[in-house]
């Protein structure tokens, strides 16, 4: 577990305990920073930018509906994942 400390708008401040390897409800990567958005979703997630490349959300989202950027984003989370294509353009 670790803590997050939360500046209230009195100035005041709240620790937080979260779990740092909880899944992200929006990319499903673990959220390894608390955000103010909420317990359940990453730093990243929260500016709407990809944690590896930097792109923004919308920019692989098709912007019909917003159900559906929501179901690119893992995809697009699992691309990273897969390794490095091994092509030889000499063989
Ligand atoms: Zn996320
Ligand atoms: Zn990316």
């Amino acid at each position: 577990m670790a803590l997050f400390t939360y500046k209230r708008s009195d100035g005041s401040t709240i620790n937080i305990e979260y779990d740092p390897d909880a899944p992200c409800n929006i990319c499903g990567e673990p959220i390894r920073r608390l955000s103010t958005a909420g317990p359940n979703i990453c730093p990243w997630c929260d500016i709407g930018q990809c944690r590896y490349c930097g792109v923004n959300m919308t920019m692989i989202s098709s912007t019909r509906g917003g159900g559906r950027s929501l179901q690119q984003w893992p995809q697009h989370m699992k691309y990273h994942k897969l390794p490095e294509p091994q092509t030889d353009p000499l063989r």
